[in-house]
């Protein structure tokens, strides 16, 4: 029955991505409480990367309000529109930055989670001045030292923070990792959690799809959450 199929493939564009969004949010709940947490204590930002308005506009009216793009381009095509009239919509820049890009993600992002060398800390730095925003700031840290991932090494974190706090007068909010695929995520999230600690920061970005409920045991503030809501990715 061609027909039936279609209508409920349509049911499923619909209402799929509404039905997963409360099943993430009834977990993330969940995780909070049994780690004596608040619910509230956890932002969740629902990943739209490669997903177009069609997905992210039911996403929208089920009441999310943070979003997470990881490439400036393409947030830049798509966002303006999709946020007419929501300014309480939050936008939040997840990939990694070129500092040719710094003058588009102040413009455009409320959160910018990748922070993590001086030449883009003193790019966004300049930027925010110029275009007088302040989106708020997250160190990205490379927790498993891989060569090819974005992120200062834990090592070099403490000088990063000293450049942003004293020379460049930012705001760091909070740090952000994205564990190796290869490795089981907890130690990651603990080390992520003991700098943050060690330097008196708050908030912590950490879990995606697969992790989010470990990374809110060891005390995520801010988890990223993109096929668990939207489906995959292509
Ligand atoms: C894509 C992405 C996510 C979301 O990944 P899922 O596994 O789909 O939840 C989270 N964080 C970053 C940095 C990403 O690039």
């Amino acid at each position: 029955m061609p027909n039936e199929a279609a209508s409920r493939e349509a049911r499923d564009a619909r209402d799929g991505p509404r039905a997963r969004l409360e099943a993430v949010r009834t977990r993330i709940a969940e995780a909070a409480l049994s780690a004596g947490r608040a619910p509230e204590s956890v932002t969740l930002i629902a990943v739209s990367k490669t997903f177009g308005a069609d997905a992210i506009a039911p996403v929208i009216e089920a009441g999310q309000r943070d979003f997470g793009e990881n490439r400036v381009q393409e947030a830049k095509d798509k966002w303006p529109a999709l946020r007419e009239g929501r300014p309480d919509i939050r936008l939040h820049l997840i990939g990694p930055l070129q500092s040719n890009k710094a003058r588009d993600a102040v413009a455009l992002f409320d959160v910018i989670h990748t922070i993590d060398r001086p030449k883009i800390a003193r790019a966004i730095a300049a930027e925010m001045a110029r275009q007088a925003r302040a989106p708020t700031l997250f160190v990205q840290v490379n927790t498993g030292e891989e060569p090819q991932k974005a992120g200062v090494a834990p090592g070099a974190l403490a000088d990063l923070l000293t450049l942003c706090r004293d020379e460049l007068g930012l705001a760091i909010a909070g740090l952000m990792c994205i564990p190796p695929i290869s490795e089981p995520p907890q130690a990651h999230f603990a080390q992520l959690a003991r700098l943050a600690a060690e330097h008196g920061l708050a908030a912590l970005s950490m879990g995606m799809s697969a992790d989010f409920e470990a990374a809110i045991r060891l005390g995520a503030t801010h988890v990223r959450v993109g096929s668990a809501i939207f489906g995959p990715r292509g």
